[in-house]
């Protein structure tokens, strides 16, 4: 395992809230929300996703 301040996060579709993507990121390098255009399942089509823990 990995030390340090790397954290999973979760990526979740801001249009239904379905959590489709699981990720990791340096909070300290990266303290903003994330944002990711993404493919969303449930949407059947691309939207934007966001960090959600
Ligand atoms: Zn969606």
């Amino acid at each position: 395992m990995a030390k340090g301040a790397r954290d999973n996060i979760i990526l979740q579709c801001t249009e239904c809230k379905e959590r489709n993507y699981v990720t990791t990121k340096n909070k300290k390098a990266t303290p903003n929300r994330l944002e990711f255009n993404k493919f969303c399942r449930r949407c059947r089509c691309h939207r934007l996703h966001r960090e959600n823990k």
